[in-house]
């Protein structure tokens, strides 16, 4: 579980700082000001998605704990520290729970990685339904497509698939593993 937080954390950290840090006060101070700038609208993708980020992982963490108040507040500025966070939050999850908590993060590393052009990364996942190496990410439809023709369905489209499922397949395989090796 650590490499996944790890992952996810490093690359939103580089995100927040490759994209929000040269423009000295940060985009905030932009929004609105600037806009017609060239790389502004650029910008605002990456602010909104730092903030959905942020608040998605939040969210999840007042759902797990039934929406008891945090112990801590979420970090506001190296917000890269949120998974941390809601790991600290959320100690005592069941297993279900626990893996609903571990594909989100897994599935937010697999956003950063996009964004900063390493969508590559799919193609280290296994297809959740041929468990061949055959995926790809479809950056135009913003999905996972399988390219094993055996995998495709009646009519030969490929199969496909959203980062949260391919996220969720991830984890249920990783605890799988950790379950026979015990
Ligand atoms: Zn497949």
């Amino acid at each position: 579980m650590s490499g996944d937080i790890t992952d996810a954390e490093n690359r939103l950290r580089l995100i927040r700082q490759h994209f929000l840090a040269p423009q000295g006060a940060g985009l905030r101070a932009d929004r609105g000001t600037r806009a017609t700038e060239p790389g502004a609208a650029m910008r605002l993708d990456v602010y909104d998605h730092m903030t959905a980020t942020v608040d998605e992982t939040v969210a999840l963490a007042a759902t797990l704990c039934d929406e008891q108040e945090p112990y801590e507040k979420p970090p506001t500025r190296q917000v890269e520290h949120v998974y941390q966070w809601l790991v600290d939050e959320t100690p005592h999850l069941d297993e279900e729970r626990q893996q609903v908590r571990d594909a989100l993060i897994y599935r937010h590393g697999l956003e950063h990685a996009i964004l900063i052009g390493e969508s590559d990364i799919i193609r280290r996942h296994p297809c959740p339904e041929c468990v061949t190496w055959g995926l790809a990410w479809d950056r135009h439809a913003e999905r996972v497509v399988c390219w094993n023709r055996h995998c495709a369905d009646g009519d030969g489209q490929p199969t496909t698939w959203t980062l949260a499922q391919l996220a969720k397949d991830h984890i249920a395989r990783k605890s799988r593993r950790a379950i026979r090796a015990t």
